[in-house]
């Protein structure tokens, strides 16, 4: 009657709980994404995209700038 249960929590040792990390979104790009953006947003830019069929788009800290620079209309980058 006894099951070994417990047998099923080691067969994975190399389960652990990593935080899942996204990688940036943009065509060639291969780094660890900072925030995700509305697609809409990015397709407003000359960022190319892995997955444009993508509803949101994780971007890098360098292409999250590139965004902010194209896209100023929405996003400020200075005051005044
Ligand atoms: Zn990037």
């Amino acid at each position: 009657m006894c099951r070994k249960l417990i047998s099923s929590l080691y067969d994975n040792p190399n389960m652990s709980h990593v935080v899942k990390q996204d990688i940036c979104d943009v065509e060639g790009c291969d780094k660890v994404a900072e925030r995700s953006f509305n697609i809409k947003k990015v397709s407003e830019t000359s960022l190319t995209l892995k997955n444009p069929d993508a509803r949101s788009v994780h971007l890098c800290k360098e292409h999250y700038k590139i965004l902010k620079k194209e896209t100023k209309d929405d996003i400020p980058d200075y005051l005044g």
